[in-house]
């Protein structure tokens, strides 16, 4: 189909998501044919690096043959089945990896984000319920979080163009201080400011506790909010004060897992020096579980081939719905649980970490990326910053388009960023080239440079 066709028949039948549809009289939609490696292609052979992995889901780059493999190989073997009742291989052997890695022994299935961190808050709810403590009905979450859009997960999101218009459906809940460094007082240390976030949390679970079922964060980073990082101290204190009033703390990983901060898990950088037990621990050897009582897991997870979500939990939880009522069991379904194919991408994702050692790959490339930034000093921006492969920093402008226009200005060079706000952030597969990272900075340069 021609690049011009698409556009029209799309504008005529396709309600694009996050989206005011009439902007497109004026700006065009983007029409893709298809993807290799970090670029994307239109039916005239135009390209685009694809510098935000397509909304985050990219890992190891558009047509990647070790995915597209696994998932022919699966198709052969079966594509579905439904999990009520029902096994698989293929879900089984991820449940299993995802268990060794995090410390989380039970896995929950969906297929978006938004639904993990649905079950997450249900599952929480009813460990409670389940355990005799039904008043635990509340939640908390941090300023300027995202946990998604269906009416359960923007109940906890803290962004106002996607909350305010639906406020009257939503249940409550309350925000604590974001740990977002930006935030800080000048000549406060990121560590600094993030003790003093977490003592405004010790505050309010200290007097709400009984009421609260669980808190949920996106750890380290709260990406939607334009990657508000912070100190990972707060992940440590913001346990031990979970732990002390009896509150489950709900990892959001959906976007920082599987790489994107540097370790597989950003909730393995809180670094604690004690594990749940109080056994003392290597440096670098905190696991999910030592933080976090449930993890969501989505986007990265089938290197952006297949939508899946997963949660997992501890034993302690899963025990609490173990029993011969059935009312008590977690009675939660998606039509489409643990679908084989979508686990064979992720098993095939989790490969490709494991044979090309791509977390210690990702060390070297990240400082490579964030030693080229340094070009971008020149041009009047602040908050040049990093974990792993995320990379951020704010422009200085007086422009209320800014995010619009210089999406549309990458555009014109080839690039896709997908600015928030004032935030241009690069958030590259894994596998982009050297030159394809020159590329990247010095068009996003210019970007800059033409539009503030
Ligand atoms: C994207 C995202 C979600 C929602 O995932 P969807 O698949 O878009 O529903 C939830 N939490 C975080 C942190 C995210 O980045």
């Amino acid at each position: 189909m021609s690049n011009q066709n698409l556009l029209s028949r799309s504008l005529q039948s396709v309600w694009h998501p996050c989206t005011q549809m009439k902007q497109h009289e004026t700006f065009p939609l983007v029409p893709i044919a298809r993807g290799d490696g970090v670029w994307l292609y239109d039916a005239e052979g135009k390209r685009y690096l694809d510098a935000v992995s397509s909304w985050w889901v990219n890992l190891f780059g558009h047509n990647n043959l070790r995915i597209k493999d696994a998932i022919k190989q699966q198709m052969d073997m079966l594509e579905h089945v439904m999990l009520a009742g029902f096994t698989h291989e293929p879900v089984v052997e991820l449940s299993e990896k995802l268990s060794k890695l995090t410390g989380l022994g039970h896995a929950f299935y969906a297929s978006d984000g938004a639904s993990a961190t649905e079950i997450a808050l249900k599952m929480s709810f009813h460990y409670w319920r389940n355990s005799g403590k039904s008043n635990k009905i509340k939640f908390i979450s941090l300023q300027n979080s995202y946990h998604g859009e269906t009416l359960g997960a923007l109940s906890v999101t803290d962004v106002a163009i996607f909350k305010d218009t639906y406020a009257p459906l939503l249940m409550q809940s309350a925000q604590m201080p974001s740990p977002d460094f930006r935030l800080s007082e000048a000549g406060e240390s990121a560590e600094d400011y993030a003790l003093r976030c977490a003592e405004a949390l010790e505050f309010y679970v200290s007097e709400h506790h009984h009421e609260l079922a669980a808190f949920i964060i996106e750890p380290l980073v709260q990406c939607a909010a334009g990657m508000g990082m912070y100190h990972p101290v707060y992940l440590r204190r913001a346990r031990e004060i979970c732990t002390q009033y009896e509150v489950h703390l709900i990892a959001d990983e959906i976007a920082v897992g599987f790489g994107r901060t540097g370790a597989m898990f950003a909730c393995e950088k809180a670094d604690l020096p004690f594990d749940h037990f109080g056994k003392l621990r290597e440096h670098g050897a905190t696991k999910v579980s030592d933080i976090a009582d449930f993890i969501c897991l989505s986007k990265g997870i089938t290197g952006g081939y297949l939508p899946l979500s997963a949660v997992l939990t501890t034993d302690k939880v899963y025990q609490a719905f173990y029993d011969d009522s059935t009312a008590k069991g977690f009675l939660h379904s998606h039509s489409y649980t643990g679908n084989p194919l979508a686990c064979s991408a992720a098993l095939a994702t989790l490969a490709i970490f494991e044979s090309d050692n791509s977390l210690q790959k990702n060390l070297e490339k990240s400082a490579f990326i964030v030693n080229k930034m340094q070009a971008l000093t020149n041009l009047p921006i602040k908050h040049l910053r990093h974990q792993g492969m995320i990379f951020a920093f704010d422009a200085v402008t007086q422009n209320a388009q800014f995010s619009k226009l210089s999406y549309q200005a990458a555009l014109q060079r080839g690039l896709l960023l997908r600015p928030i706000g004032n935030t241009i952030y690069f958030m590259p597969p894994y596998t982009i080239t050297e030159d394809e990272i020159a590329f990247m900075i010095s068009a996003t340069y210019d970007v800059v440079k033409a539009t503030q």
